[in-house]
């Protein structure tokens, strides 16, 4: 069974504009007034990096990181699913699931994986 992507955004009532994390207010117009929304669609790879600095739990010995904006909006950082970043380019296409990422303290933590569609 497929988990649910754990990304809850917020969306400004009076100008639309999606913020993740939360804001307190709305970064164009000051307004505090929000709707939760969910990332929905597919998701657009728009920046990505490889890491081989770690935090402690990581069992491996680099990470690549992206960015993807979902159709409704909403962007997120995710892990992606590669071996090397040659097959990667911004604006491509990304399936979102919410995986295990590491574990701390014996627990699973989950987050946003991506994988490049083929
Ligand atoms: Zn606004």
């Amino acid at each position: 069974m497929m988990e649910e992507l754990g990304i809850t955004a917020y969306k400004c009532k009076k100008c639309g504009r999606v913020h993740y994390p939360f804001h307190d207010r709305c970064l164009s117009c000051k307004s505090r007034e929000f709707e939760t929304i969910k990332p929905e669609g597919a998701a657009k790879l728009l920046a990505y990096t490889q890491i081989f600095n770690l935090p402690w739990g990581f069992d491996v010995r680099f990470l690549i990181i992206g960015v993807v904006e979902f159709k409704n909006g909403v962007k997120a950082m995710g892990q992606i699913k590669a071996d090397s970043l040659d097959k990667l380019k911004t604006g491509m296409k990304m399936k979102a699931t919410w995986e295990p990422i590491r574990v701390q303290a014996g627990e699973d933590i989950y987050g946003l994986k991506l994988a490049s569609i083929k």
